[in-house]
């Protein structure tokens, strides 16, 4: 695959959902995620594949022996964080469907089916709750859970299926189109520098280090930010600074990564004190004795902060996730057949994380220069996701041809 190849067949996805203000507005069952899911189906039209949609929302092109079981999937998800960058998601599904016409050209029949996958709602971008699709699928996720959360608007994920003519009655468990994938193989842009510095362009995973979203709500008392002497306050907000601080640092020690992104503040007056201070962490570490340190370490270094200002504070765990380890003879039959490839980790949640408790799963990651992911500068050359293809089609083959 040339470089040009791909950018033919990648200029055709780059306009949907570009916001004005920067980066991609894709978020799952709206015009943007419509005009994805169309772009999906022509590209499967045009190669000759059969398209279906499942129970919960997920996309699929089938080529080769089609009813047989044991199908190898690929693929990932169209839909991005607010403002996110281009190549999260989307560029797994171009490549799976590039790499078909790489092993098409050469001569190569599918003895397995293979599939590619455009899964449903993996960022949470839209409706709050990560690989809604793939939780979905593997029992993961309760349906009424799912048809019942909100996005910003308070549209539920129910009504907004509804309004693109997908039936939000019938999701959940899917366990027969489970047993019928045999494998699972995400291609991903990388999101940090580690193929970078190994200069390659492109990479194994190895594991998915464990994480976790938390909710910290402090406590205090709101007062006019005029009158009331230092000494006086109760204010939230500077344990909530503490907090962002301590985090960084917890990180720091044990070489994991904290971030606070979102920080909510009642009444959220500028000439107020506030009453009650809400910020969430998130936070990943190599392992989970290593996050259970970070964790505790904010925790007991937050208490401490908190008698000094006289607030409260309260956590509650909004998401856990255990360190998912990729099939070890998969990750190795691929990192072999791709020329001694880095293997190497990652801190991003996927939809490869969730179906790797079910089937043998691996990842390959494409080389981003900056390592920016999640926001507009997000970018991958066009030679290196040409190897990508190159990559994932020798996947394929060795895997289902
Ligand atoms: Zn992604």
């Amino acid at each position: 695959m040339d470089a040009a190849e791909f950018r033919s067949l990648w200029d055709g996805l780059t306009p949907i959902g570009l916001s004005q203000q920067g980066g991609y507005l894709r978020y799952s069952w709206s015009e943007a995620d419509q005009a994805c899911r169309n772009w999906f189906r022509a590209q499967a039209d045009r190669r000759d594949m059969e398209i279906e949609t499942d129970k919960n929302g997920n996309l699929y092109a089938w080529w080769g022996p089609r009813h047989e079981r044991n199908a190898v999937l690929t693929g990932s998800h169209f839909d991005s964080v607010p403002h996110g960058g281009a190549y999260d998601g989307p560029l797994g599904i171009a490549s799976a469907f590039l790499a078909i016409d790489v092993l098409r050209e050469a001569g190569a029949k599918p003895r397995r089916p293979i599939g590619v996958v455009a899964f449903t709602e993996e960022e949470g971008g839209r409706f709050g709750v990560p690989c809604v699709g793939s939780r979905l699928m593997t029992g993961a996720l309760d349906p009424d859970r799912a048809r019942g959360l909100t996005d910003a608007d308070g549209i539920t994920l129910a009504e907004a299926m509804d309004a693109t003519a997908a039936d939000p009655t019938i999701l959940g468990a899917d366990p027969e189109r489970l047993d019928g994938i045999g494998a699972f193989v995400e291609l991903h842009i990388e999101q940090g520098r580690a193929l970078d510095g190994a200069d390659a362009p492109v990479g194994v995973a190895s594991a998915i280090w464990p994480h976790g979203r938390w909710r910290f709500t402090f406590t205090g008392e709101a007062n006019h930010a005029g009158t009331t002497l230092l000494a006086d306050r109760c204010d939230p907000m500077l344990t909530a600074a503490f907090m962002v601080l301590a985090a960084r640092k917890e990180a720091r020690i044990v070489g994991g990564l904290a971030t606070v992104g979102r920080v909510e503040s009642d009444p959220g007056a500028a000439n107020v004190i506030p009453g009650t201070v809400r910020a969430w962490l998130d936070a990943r570490a190599p392992d989970q004795a290593d996050l259970d340190q970070i964790l505790e370490g904010v925790q007991s270094k937050v208490n401490e902060r908190a008698e000094r200002d006289r607030t409260q504070v309260s956590v509650t765990a909004e998401s856990e996730t255990p360190l998912v380890d990729f099939d070890g003879g998969l990750r190795d039959r691929l990192a072999a057949l791709l020329g001694s490839a880095p293997v190497l980790p990652t801190g991003a949640g996927h939809d490869a994380a969730i179906l790797a408790a079910h089937v043998p799963t691996a990842m390959l990651f494409v080389r981003n220069r900056t390592g920016v992911s999640h926001a507009p500068g997000e970018r991958a050359d066009d030679e290196d996701c040409a190897a990508g293809v190159d990559a994932l089609a020798a996947v394929l083959r060795e895997l289902a041809c």
